[in-house]
């Protein structure tokens, strides 16, 4: 029995639990084949090296980019966008250039953005949300201009749980000549991803939140924009040729891949995503929306429960946040720890959505198609225990 199986877990946007093919298979490479990749000219290596580029291809063929060099294996969602903003955006912005983020964007998709926007003098600009939590679509086409260089919005937001449908934002900022920067973090588990049908020019996520380990993640670069990136990590294999005084680079994703890469990691991203095509997105996305459905109408039963972002269940992506009348977030997340339920609260690593929410802190919960309706039952129960306690 693990600690798991004790609890109605319904933090997944936090990090989901991992299947045992997963543990498996990391098991496995620490166990009977742990050798460094792209080095060692034994047969061993070369077998790793094969697995390891292997989960490059699954990865490039899971999210259809069209080549496996598209693909560049990062310590997750959070490393992937520095990347695309120290890599790209600090040689390709200059002063009154612009960069446009949401305001529901999490602060992996928004700190680096400020730091870059500081270090090249180029403008932060922040598109607002609708009431029920949509990108605002005519304030977005009033910011796009000549000196809009980059947009980077989420996918499925980690508060809202809004799916936001990148084709026309796509469209809209290549018209304008900017680059679409797409977070992908808490889409993955719950959506098949075609960058080539979102037309986005990058897209990141990380394992983790897909049924992976921790510490490997993944950035898509169309294949000209990686080759026009400048590395902000320099070592061992990710050069060509080395001076005394200079350095030549490995073309792309090489280049971006210094020092020993997280390869147990890599594997166990490469079993996850077996793990995630066998049960199918249809199947998870049915369930998912089964739960959240159950849940809404639970909540919506509640009368001190305020929920963020849209009535309709519909809309929420596995994510639902609210608060309990005036009771802190935080004492909320406690009794229901106390009740057997495992729920985040706080800010969500999204302050600027909570200043637009007019609130510090919501409760959030995620779910995933291995979640049970009876979870949701002990969660709803739990907050009827909040109202009677504190509210
Ligand atoms: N973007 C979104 C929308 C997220 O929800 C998260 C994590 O919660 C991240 C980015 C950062 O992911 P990581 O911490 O795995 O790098």
């Amino acid at each position: 029995m693990t600690k798991y199986d004790q609890l109605a877990y319904l933090d997944n946007a936090a990090t989901t639990p991992m299947p045992d093919s997963v543990l498996q298979v990391i098991d496995n490479y620490y166990q009977t084949q742990k050798v460094n990749v792209h080095r060692g000219m034994y047969r061993l290596a070369n077998e790793v090296t094969q697995q390891y580029e292997h989960v490059r291809q699954q990865v490039a063929q899971f999210i259809n980019a069209p080549n496996a060099s598209d693909i560049v294996f990062t310590s997750g969602a959070t490393d992937a966008l520095n990347l695309v903003a120290f890599g790209y955006g600090t040689t390709h912005l200059h002063a009154d250039d612009e960069i446009i983020i949401s305001v529901m964007e999490h602060h992996a998709n928004l700190v680096p953005w400020q730091q870059v926007a500081a270090m090249t003098g180029s403008k932060l600009r922040v598109v607002d949300i609708t009431p029920d939590g949509q990108i605002d679509m005519v304030a977005l086409q009033k910011l796009l201009n000549k000196h809009t260089k980059i947009v980077s919005l989420t996918l499925v937001s980690n508060v809202l749980g809004t799916y936001t449908d990148m084709k026309p934002i796509a469209e809209a900022a290549h018209k304008v000549g900017a680059v679409l920067m797409v977070d992908a973090a808490q889409a993955v588990a719950q959506m098949a991803i075609d960058v080539q049908a979102m037309g986005t020019d990058f897209l990141a996520f990380s394992g983790h939140k897909m049924f992976g380990p921790t510490g490997i993640g993944v950035l898509y670069g169309r294949t000209d924009l990686l080759a026009d990136m400048t590395p902000t990590r320099f070592g061992g294999e990710m050069i060509d040729q080395v001076t005394q005084q200079t350095a030549t680079f490995q073309p792309a994703p090489l280049k971006f891949e210094a020092g020993t890469p997280n390869i147990a990691g890599v594997l166990g991203l490469g079993a996850a995503i077996d793990y995630i095509l066998q049960i199918g997105y249809p199947k998870i996305s049915q369930i998912d929306h089964e739960l959240v459905d159950y849940l809404m109408k639970g909540l919506s039963q509640i009368t001190a429960v305020t929920i963020y972002g849209s009535p309709l269940a519909t809309a929420h992506r596995a994510v639902v946040s609210f608060n309990v009348g005036k009771v802190h977030a935080h004492d909320v997340a406690t009794i229901l720890d106390a009740a057997g339920v495992a729920v985040r609260a706080g800010h969500h690593c999204a302050e600027p959505l909570m200043t637009f929410l007019g609130t510090e802190s919501v409760v959030r919960v995620s779910v995933s198609f291995e979640n049970k309706l009876s979870e949701i039952d002990q969660l709803l129960t739990g907050i009827q225990q909040v109202k009677e306690l504190l509210h």
